[in-house]
């Protein structure tokens, strides 16, 4: 029944495919303004690899195969408005990023052919499975590196969703971002948060979400999201511990990106401990079904 559901919204928004091919998607190439047809399957592999390190785990890229196939499919059955009318874009402030072969070549000039080929297999080994909740493809988000714990749907966004609740990750310490620093001069910061330069600069945390992750902040006692902080500074997340010292301020971050869905760099190490794709993806993202488009 799950497989009808889903095969259906997706059927519907796609050409159809001779049987036993893969469905045909269109991509919007945002660097070129053009779009470009090409089988689903192997849109993912270029996904993967602009997605994930090629070096991780077999099983870590068969999970982010995974992820950016549901992400995709859910996308593609919502009909998003992307350029010229494309199924998809690869400008990641919407949507995935997407690398092509010879572009992936041209970066990986030592050992191209067996990571693109790593990757294919990831690919081909989850071809057509998809995460499910409630029998509709979930909103697979996934992010770098959480520092220690993912974020929930809720303290993000006000909305709960049940597979985008907060988990533990003792997988990610092999990221440079599981804990970093950044020093901001006066001068940077006041450039970065555009106050007059002799403006003495105040900073207090005013909330924080049960995971840990700063909600809101006030700067000079104007209240603001984290999140447009984090954008003002360039910083790699929002959870931190914010400290100045003689005008310069100190920040010790966890993480890298929103932390919500899957850990990438978990993900990774979670291969590197003999953890199946499967394992990694109900880790991260709970009370979700594995289900296959069988094309
Ligand atoms: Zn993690």
């Amino acid at each position: 029944m799950a497989v009808v559901l889903a095969s259906l919204g997706l059927m519907r928004a796609l050409k159809k495919p001779p049987p036993g091919s893969e469905p045909l998607i269109t991509l919007y190439l945002s660097a070129e303004d053009r779009v470009i047809e090409l089988g689903l399957e192997e849109y993912l592999v270029g996904t993967v690899a602009a997605e994930m390190p090629a070096d991780f785990g077999l099983e870590a890229l068969k999970a982010q195969a995974v992820c950016a196939r549901t992400y995709a499919v859910r996308k593609i059955i919502e009909g998003r408005d992307y350029p010229r009318g494309a199924h998809l874009t690869d400008d990641i402030n919407n949507c995935q990023a997407y690398v092509s072969g010879d572009e992936f070549a041209r970066r990986n000039p030592a050992n191209y052919r067996e990571l693109w080929s790593k990757i294919e297999k990831a690919v081909q080994a989850t071809r057509g499975i998809i995460m499910v909740y409630d029998q509709q493809p979930i909103d697979a988000l996934y992010h770098s590196t959480c520092g220690g714990k993912t974020e929930s749907a809720l303290a993000s966004t006000g909305k709960d969703i049940p597979y985008l609740r907060s988990v533990s990750c003792q997988y990610c310490q092999a990221s440079r971002y599981y804990e970093s620093q950044q020093v901001f001069s006066p001068q940077q910061l006041q450039n970065l948060i555009k106050e007059k330069p002799d403006d003495k600069i105040s900073l207090k945390i005013t909330s924080r979400t049960p995971a840990g992750r700063v909600s809101r902040l006030e700067v000079n006692g104007q209240s603001l999201y984290a999140e447009t902080f984090r954008r003002w500074l360039g910083l790699p997340s929002t959870w931190w511990n914010l400290s100045l010292d003689e005008g310069y301020l100190v920040v010790n971050s966890r993480g890298y990106g929103h932390g919500l869905g899957m850990c990438q760099y978990g993900a990774g190490g979670m291969a590197a401990a003999q953890k199946s794709y499967k394992q990694i993806l109900q880790h991260y993202y709970q009370h979700i079904e594995l289900l296959s488009l069988n094309y």
